[in-house]
């Protein structure tokens, strides 16, 4: 099967095959395009944390749900250069800052972005931003303040995507992911094993990724961490064996990309994280919380790095650092863009953002009293 040319078939019945089979051909593929020694290692920093209007079933930081994550405004620049700079002592080359938002506004908030943007690429480490859905002109000037990938996930096939997200639409996700390509960013985006979905969903998902043109800089593999609150409060954790099956399918399907290995790994062994590596997994995020939700200890990491012989990845290893440009390159006014609300109803994410109504009515009370 060509590259950018997979139909579902095809990519089940990778998915499908014998489980060795699959790890060899995956970490053969691996050793074709990458060096498998190396992992590159970003750090998730989360800017804007909670109050999102979103209702993803999987989330915390929705504001309609009852989770206990901490509410935060946007970060200073000071706090992002201090974590950017602490981060990069730890062995991250990549800061990828992400700000609970349905979409980009071109308010005095995004300009604040930008200025983060431009701090952490002065440090030479690589910039991502994840900030939700965004036009060209603002993937424009993100561009022009030295980002270097953009951020935006389409979580599971556009027919499982229904059934976790009624406030937005797959085809948003999509447009979104153009117009970062249009403005030269490099696109990383995955999705979330564990939600509910089935093995057809995952394959459709990974067949959109990969037939874009060109496939993403970055696919992020996360298996659900099921954070209390949520509409997905009681989903199992995912299997060790689908997460490797997931990875080594993604690195089949798009050689060149960088597979990372995202959320969900405190729930995994450091054998199991060993056979994600083998599979083809050559990132992760470190750092002690991944936006809201746990993530292994920086130094848990580098023992396994140890243990295993993997070595972090330099920055810009994979493409040139992006000049940030001082001019106001992007200033024209684009046509006003609505991004759909597609507004349908999925039972769980209206009975949790009930409960969750009820709970906040009862604590004012017991406040008041
Ligand atoms: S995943 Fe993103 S868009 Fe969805 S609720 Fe969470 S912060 Fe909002």
């Amino acid at each position: 099967m060509k590259e950018n040319n997979w139909d579902l078939k095809s990519i089940l019945e990778v998915y499908n095959s014998p489980l060795i089979e699959l790890l060899y051909k995956a970490a053969t593929v691996h050793r074709e395009h990458h060096n498998p020694r190396e992992v590159q290692v970003s750090t998730l920093l989360s800017i804007k944390t909670g109050g999102c209007p979103e209702d993803c079933a999987y989330c915390p930081q929705a504001a309609r749900y009852h989770t206990d994550i901490e509410k935060n405004d946007l970060m200073s620049v000071d706090q992002v250069r201090f974590a950017a700079v602490n981060a990069k002592s730890q062995g991250s080359s990549r800061l990828c800052m992400g700000a609970a938002w349905r979409n980009v506004k071109d308010n005095e908030d995004f300009d604040h972005v930008l200025e983060l943007v431009k701090e952490v690429n002065r440090l030479d480490m690589e910039v991502c931003c994840t900030l939700g859905m965004l036009t060209e002109n603002q993937a424009k000037k993100l561009a022009d303040a030295g980002l270097y990938a953009y951020n935006h996930n389409l979580d599971s096939s556009e027919e499982f995507y229904k059934e976790v997200i009624s406030t937005r639409g797959y085809q948003d996700r999509l447009d979104t992911l153009e117009n970062a390509r249009a403005a030269n960013l490099t696109v990383c985006s995955g999705g979330i094993i564990g939600m509910g979905e089935s093995a057809e969903d995952r394959c459709k998902m990974l067949m959109t990724l990969a037939n874009l043109k060109p496939q993403p800089e970055s696919v992020p593999v996360n298996a659900l961490v099921a954070v209390e609150g949520t509409p997905l409060e009681k989903q199992k954790v995912v299997s060790i064996w689908e997460m490797v099956r997931m990875i080594a399918t993604t690195r089949i399907v798009m050689p060149q990309t960088t597979v990372r290995l995202s959320a969900g790994r405190t729930q995994m062994s450091q054998e199991g994280q060993a056979l994600c590596f083998m599979a083809g997994a050559g990132s992760i995020f470190a750092g002690d919380k991944l936006l809201t939700t746990p993530n292994p200890e920086v130094t848990e990491d580098m023992e396994l790095f140890n243990i295993l012989g993997l070595l972090p990845q330099k920055a810009y290893a994979k493409g040139e650092k992006p000049g940030i440009k001082t001019e106001e390159a992007s200033t024209e006014k684009e046509r006003s863009i609505k991004w759909s609300r597609p507004g349908h109803t999925i039972p769980a994410n209206v009975e949790y953002t009930a409960v969750a109504k009820e709970k906040r009515a009862l604590s004012k009370n017991e406040n008041k009293a």
